[in-house]
């Protein structure tokens, strides 16, 4: 873009390009153009002027008003030759264009010559026109006239120079103002690049605010955001200061008293060491003792024998005839009444050979001694309480068999199982028994030993072995069960086919009694009263650990309700059913038989013991030898009608009561 040219760069070119001044002073204010013009016009031509000298020091003094030139309409031309021949060729060359355009200039107020005839121009009137003749008066005109154009020539000439000296200095200036606009227009240059440079820095900044302002927001935003969760965490601190505290003063307490607590466990682990230290000695003690106590309990019990009997009679049952008195007498012992009774007087009269002498019948008395007899009111607690202490000879390892012997009806199962309706004083002694072992294998886990029971209950009836705890489809059929060797070369014996069921409390014995209970109550309906024609065998195996002294120890109890020992009269077998039931009868006696030569042979220390003469003695085998403990309840009827079975029972526990089984060893592993 090419920048804006100033009036004085304008003179600066021209005075460069040489130009003929004539030229230039079209812009200078020359008469000849001038005079038409007004003084506020002048004014108005010359503030370019004045615009130039404007910051150049003093203004230079210019002429503003310039003395009204005469008409020149009527010079002649010789007269501005002379003119021109005097002011030079410039002012001709002026007066020249003057007379050639032949245009009447504007007066001007002209300095008036002090030797001036002619009237002056006064409000541009032009003077009157002299008469033709006046050629004098012409002449003075043209004198005045002329002297007129030579002080304005004058005038014109100082002007000029005046101009010329004024464009000398504004040359001057020009050149100054061209060094310095040089000057300024590399400053401008370089302020436009800063201002550029700057604009670029501008926009960028801009940028860089547009985005630190949008940062800005984020940032308050977050601020505000942390501001407000700085509260809620001031409000938290404050209430975890305040926690804390009770915490510290909670501390501080519990410190106190842990000191107090840890003084105090130091003197009681003091006292706990001195304690064990105690208790070792104690639990050796102990340990000894109850070594010693199982001697003595086992040196008690071979001395009651280790084949014992106790007679129990039943009492009469309701609608039964009262048997008549003196029929069973217990005579007291040695030491009175205060002695339990061991003895049994049966009176028999002897109706037969009264009734032929015609005299008073004779009595038969019968008197049988026994370990212990219980008449018919005792209960099923004492009787417990005279064999708790056969059972406990179980847990020390001693294989221990109870039996129930008698005539059907004579109360063995009452005695072994309860009495009917699950009423707790009725208990039998399998329940009790159990009962007492669960009780003291508790005591002795005390001593560091552990019992272990499993329990087992089976019936044989003909010669055949049948699961009492089947369940299921095995339920009341029970398949048939084979009694054999726990092993190769093993000592202990198993039913195939039965359940062998772990029990270690109460009511786990009474659930599988209920469920033997039920097996046989289906077998009845099958075949009558099969219960009483078949030995009902519960077993329970127990196993004795001291790991600590290494020692083991387990045996059988054995408790067994024997089939009905009644005999039936040969004679009397008339159908069927009789010899199907002289055949159950023989099955049963020969298997009562079998025990009582086991127990004949044992007692006799013979070389062979028939155990396998029957399912009973073979399966009872383990708790029949040597170092087993036996106890045999005759049960009796206190009925006379069952005097001849009840006679029959007595002498062969009599029989029984009379065998001695030599010393019993515990089992010990
Ligand atoms: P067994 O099993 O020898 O055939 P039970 O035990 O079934 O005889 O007894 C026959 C009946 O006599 C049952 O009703 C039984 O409740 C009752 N009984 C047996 N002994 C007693 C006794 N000591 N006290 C009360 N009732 C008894
Ligand atoms: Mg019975």
């Amino acid at each position: 873009m090419e920048p804006q040219r100033s009036p004085l760069l304008e003179v600066k070119r021209n005075v460069e390009l040489k130009r003929p001044l004539v030229k230039a002073s079209s812009r200078l204010p020359l008469s000849g153009s001038r005079l038409k013009r007004r003084p506020d016009q002048m004014e108005d031509a010359l503030e370019p002027e004045k615009k130039r000298t404007r910051g150049l020091g003093a203004p230079t003094k210019i002429a503003t008003s310039y003395p009204r030139a005469p008409p020149l309409t009527t010079v002649p031309q010789t007269t501005a030759q002379k003119v021109s021949k005097k002011t030079g060729p410039r002012c001709s060359t002026a007066i020249a264009t003057v007379v050639k355009n032949q245009k009447p200039v504007p007066a001007v107020a002209v300095q008036k010559p002090s030797t001036s005839a002619v009237p002056p121009v006064v409000g541009g009137k032009k003077p009157s026109k002299r008469p033709a003749w006046d050629l004098k008066g012409q002449l003075h005109d043209l004198n005045a006239e002329l002297k007129c154009c030579r002080e304005r020539i004058q005038t014109l000439d100082q002007e000029n120079q005046q101009l010329r000296d004024q464009l000398r200095d504004a040359q001057q200036e020009a050149k100054t103002l061209g060094l310095e606009r040089g000057t300024l227009e590399g400053e401008l240059a370089r302020v436009q690049a800063q201002a550029e440079q700057g604009q670029q820095e501008l926009k960028n900044l801009r940028a860089c605010v547009l985005n630190l302002e949008a940062r800005l927001g984020t940032q308050e935003s977050l601020v505000q955001e942390l501001q407000n969760k700085q509260l809620e965490l001031q409000e938290e601190r404050r209430q975890l200061t305040s926690r804390l505290e009770d915490q510290e003063r909670r501390l501080q307490v519990s410190e106190a008293a842990l000191s107090n607590s840890r003084a105090e466990v130091a003197s009681l682990q003091q006292e706990a060491a001195t304690q064990a230290a105690l208790l070792a000695e104690r639990g050796e003690r102990i340990y000894a003792l109850e070594m010693e106590r199982r001697r003595l309990h086992n040196q008690l019990q071979e001395l009651k024998g280790n084949i014992r009997v106790f007679c129990r009679v039943r009492p009469v049952l309701p609608g039964e005839p009262t048997p008549p008195s003196g029929f069973l007498l217990f005579p007291s012992g040695p030491g009175g009444p205060s002695d339990p009774p061991t003895r049994l007087t049966l009176s028999q009269t002897d109706q037969r050979r009264g009734t032929l002498s015609g005299a008073p019948a004779p009595t038969n008395r019968h008197d049988f001694s026994f370990d212990r007899v219980f008449p018919p009111g005792s209960g099923q607690d004492e009787v417990f309480e005279e064999i708790s202490m056969l059972v406990q000879s179980a847990l020390d390892g001693y294989p221990v068999c109870i039996f129930a012997y008698g005539q059907t009806g004579s109360g063995k199962t009452f005695t072994m199982e309860g009495g009917p309706g699950g009423d707790p004083q009725l208990e039998g002694l399998i329940p009790r028994a159990l009962r007492h072992l669960f009780s003291v294998a508790q005591d002795l886990s005390g001593q560091g030993w552990t019992y272990s029971f499993v329990a087992s209950y089976v019936e044989i009836y003909n010669e055949t072995v049948r699961d009492l705890l089947a369940t299921g489809t095995r339920k009341g059929q029970g398949g048939e069960c084979e009694i054999r060797r726990a092993g190769p070369g093993s000592e202990e014996l198993t039913v195939t086919n039965a359940r062998y069921v772990p029990v270690s409390c109460e009511k786990e014995v009474e659930a599988l009694l209920r469920l033997a209970h039920q097996n046989r109550a289906v077998a009845r309906t099958a075949q009558n009263e099969r219960s009483s024609r078949s030995h009902s065998v519960f077993q329970l195996q127990i196993s004795g650990e001291h790991s600590s002294r290494g020692l083991q120890c387990g045996a059988p109890l054995s408790l067994v309700d024997l089939a009905g020992s009644e005999r039936l009269d040969p004679g009397l077998v008339l159908g069927p059913g009789e010899r199907e039931r002289l055949r159950e009868t023989q099955a049963i006696n020969s298997s009562l038989s079998a025990l009582g030569l086991v127990i004949m042979a044992l007692s006799n220390k013979e070389s062979h013991v028939p155990y396998r003469n029957s399912k009973l003695t073979y399966l009872l085998q383990n708790s029949l030898g040597g170092n087993a403990k036996m106890l045999m309840f005759v049960n009796i009827s206190p009925l006379k009608e069952n005097v001849s079975e009840t006679l029959n029972s007595l002498r062969f526990a009599s029989k029984v009561n009379q065998c001695v089984i030599g010393t019993a060893q515990a089992c010990r592993k």
